[in-house]
């Protein structure tokens, strides 16, 4: 096992859909009668086309995804498999985010996030007494649905919150940023479920656009995904840059997804380069482990080799996770004493 799987490690940034694994989802794919050939020939195509996808390839992905999640069984079974690969590679504590969907006839959005929340309250049963991982829950807007879905998504997140608020903590923009609506549009909907407990990750800056990228920053979300087109270099500004740097807010970086996806050209002129010096706090993160096909250890291993990161870097990683996780205090401190213990160990 190398340092980077032995080490505990937090994923902050993990969309449930697009982490399935190519074994779960060929699984769930066998159980799903109404799920069409010619949609798994696509799949099996694009699992293999690796660094050749653009974004656009990686957003028909999902819909591959969707379409063999479409009972509460299968969104149960699909995310206990997510959940153990993440312990298995060494996640002590994982948030997973997802938009919550209805499938006419056969599953609400509330039965939807029930599957989820069955599947996160189950964890102690399956992933083994050996393995320790705690999991909460973010639930998204999708940026391409209508207001009235936004405005419906984040009323069944306050629900969920009040039903399970140790579980139900958050609250996540996403969705393809280069169609549907402008986020500072629906902020306020955001600052609605924030005034009710819940904490608030947006997707900000994956393609240029300064004046979403400014509404987003100014709103101080708890976090802000991926984060790339605010320095100069990539489309963002001086003005961009500065704003991010005094907000301190906490940027989840998802290396190989923006390779992947084509929105940064290789690793070392990823954003993250700017981000290390001025000792902005980040979570380093897997964004969709199945369709880009790698793993919290590999992205930690990548950051490593890319920036020539020590060990007492990769720990400090993991700490800046803690601290920008919404976990509780207590649990804060749980984490932070494995982190201890396994820092001992390795001497
Ligand atoms: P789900 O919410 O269905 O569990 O996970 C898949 C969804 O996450 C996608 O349909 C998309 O809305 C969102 N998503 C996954 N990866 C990305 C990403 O890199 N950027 C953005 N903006 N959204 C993403």
């Amino acid at each position: 096992q190398s340092f980077c799987s032995r080490l505990p490690k937090v994923e902050l940034h993990a969309h449930l859909n697009g982490s399935f694994s190519e074994k779960t989802l060929y699984s769930l794919y066998m159980d799903s009668p109404g799920c069409k050939t010619e949609d798994i020939r696509y799949l099996i195509s694009s699992f293999h086309q690796g660094s050749d996808r653009t974004l656009d390839d990686c957003f028909k992905n999902f819909d591959i995804a969707h379409a063999v999640t479409i009972s509460p069984a299968a969104v149960r079974r699909g995310t206990m498999d997510v959940i153990s690969e993440f312990a298995s590679d060494g996640v002590i504590y994982l948030e997973l985010r997802t938009t919550p969907r209805t499938v006419p006839g056969v599953m609400s959005k509330k039965q939807y996030i029930q599957a989820v929340v069955d599947a996160i309250r189950d964890v102690p049963n399956f992933i083994g007494p050996e393995r320790f991982i705690i999991v909460k829950l973010l639930l998204s807007v999708n940026r391409r649905d209508e207001r009235s879905e936004a405005e419906a998504n984040i009323k069944e997140a306050v629900e969920a919150h009040m039903a399970y608020p140790d579980i139900v903590v958050g609250v996540d923009l996403s969705g393809d940023p280069k169609c549907g609506t402008v986020a500072e549009n629906i902020l306020p909907l955001f600052a609605d479920a924030r005034s009710k407990g819940l904490k608030v990750a947006l997707h900000c800056a994956e393609v240029p656009n300064e004046k979403e990228v400014e509404a987003i920053i100014r709103f101080k979300a708890d976090r802000i995904g991926h984060g790339t087109c605010i320095h100069p270099q990539y489309g963002g500004s001086e003005k961009l840059w500065t704003l991010l740097l005094e907000s301190k807010v906490p940027i989840e970086v998802c290396l190989t997804s923006n390779i992947k996806c084509k929105t940064v050209e290789n690793y070392e002129s990823h954003h993250l380069q700017h981000l290390l010096p001025v000792h902005h706090p980040i979570a380093i993160s897997t964004d969709d482990k199945g369709v880009f096909c790698t793993t919290l250890s590999k992205e930690f291993e990548i950051a490593a080799e890319t920036f020539l990161l020590s060990f007492g870097d990769l720990c400090r990683f993991t700490e800046m996770a803690i601290d920008a996780s919404f976990a509780s205090p207590d649990e804060k401190n749980q984490l932070l004493e494995k982190l201890n213990n396994f820092k001992v160990l390795e001497g």
